[in-house]
């Protein structure tokens, strides 16, 4: 038995497991792996999890559901082209890794990036909460969730010019007012399904806003035209997505997965604070209930710590190379036994 921490790819729920597996050897008499994106049963599973989509996250009237490649790396560039209006400037919230590299890819798409807040005084351990957009930005940018420094945004960023989002880690753990924002993406690896798609909701109004040429591909209204397949599609991604998202709305839905994503981050973090082995790394207010960073609080403990988690079968655990310490990655379909399996070592060490 393993128990899969990782940062992503993600676990995914068992039975979704198995129905991908059968399909990949039956599905319809063929295999999901060779039948067309134009096929009638692929477009059948494309609209549902297009519709999907928009009933786990009661997305208005007025938005588009697409499923791109590239990840959410390609997806900093897809935001800056398309979002490029009049100002040819953006502003960005950095609260880390994936933020600086939004912002990188804004500047090589050709923008002028204002850093309008930045956690980096303290290492991107905290979400800042002040900071003031200019009105000369064709954007705000932000993470939701910061995937290696272990930091969320419990709030979205009040403004009056457009709001992009990278979700990509914390999308469908928790309700969305997506009627705030003109576009979100996340990739699909860390909530949603397999590598492969990268989930993008886009406000109507943002198709062929953009002040800059755009290769065919990267131009979001390229595949609005197209219904979405303009060319081939990730279809097990999106297929096994579609098996994630069915689970997903039979047990609630975000809203319930919210409540179950808050019991087990609680516990976690509630051993954290009072097992005077470990100690939090992250401002409490800003703790992420995806990504739950922490160290030893003794590092001649960390052999043996280590070793126990091997033992027991914990995958995923070390943090993010650029941080060090532990991160327990606990996405939707990590159950609550596991989190009581890896406190258990915790109280035992
Ligand atoms: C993982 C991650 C990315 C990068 O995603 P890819 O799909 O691998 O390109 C970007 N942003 C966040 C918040 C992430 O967690």
């Amino acid at each position: 038995m393993k128990y899969n921490f990782g940062a992503g790819p993600c676990i995914l729920p068992q039975e979704v497991f198995k129905e991908a597996a059968e399909a990949v050897l039956d599905f319809n008499g063929l295999s999901i792996l060779e039948i067309s994106h134009r096929s009638k049963d692929f477009i059948k599973v494309f609209e549902e999890t297009r519709n999907n989509v928009k009933k786990a996250l009661n997305i208005p009237d007025g938005y588009t559901v697409l499923f791109l490649q590239g990840g959410a790396s390609l997806g900093f560039l897809i935001a800056a082209m398309n979002m490029a209006g009049k100002h040819k400037k953006a502003a960005y919230i950095n609260t880390g890794t994936w933020s600086t590299l939004a912002m990188k890819e804004a500047q090589n798409a050709g923008l002028e990036v204002v850093e309008v807040a930045s956690s980096k005084d303290k290492d991107f351990t905290y979400i800042p909460t002040k900071f003031t957009v200019p009105e000369d930005v064709d954007y705000l940018h932000y993470t939701s969730n910061n995937t290696i420094r272990g930091t969320q945004f419990h709030f979205i960023p009040e403004t009056t010019v457009p709001l992009v989002c990278d979700m990509s880690s914390d999308i469908f753990s928790r309700p969305i007012d997506v009627s705030k924002f003109d576009l979100i993406y996340a990739g699909a690896q860390k909530n949603l399904g397999p590598a492969g798609a990268t989930l993008f909701i886009v406000k109507d109004s943002v198709f062929g806003r953009s002040s800059m040429p755009i290769p065919t591909y990267l131009d979001l209204k390229t595949h609005k035209d197209k219904d979405g397949l303009f060319n081939t599609p990730s279809v097990f991604s999106i297929f096994t997505a579609n098996l994630n998202l069915r689970h997903l709305l039979s047990i609630g839905g975000p809203e319930k997965m919210k409540i179950i994503n808050q019991e087990k981050a609680d516990l976690l973090y509630n051993e954290i604070d009072t097992n005077p082995n470990f100690r939090g790394i992250v401002e409490k207010e800003s703790r992420s209930l995806m990504n739950v960073v922490f160290s030893l609080t003794d590092e001649t403990k960390k052999e043996r710590f280590n070793q126990l988690c091997d033992e027991a079968g914990i995958i995923g655990y070390k943090g993010h190379r650029s941080v060090g310490g532990y991160r327990l990655s606990l996405y939707n379909a990590l159950p609550l036994s596991s989190v009581k399996v890896v406190v258990d070592l915790m109280k035992s060490l």
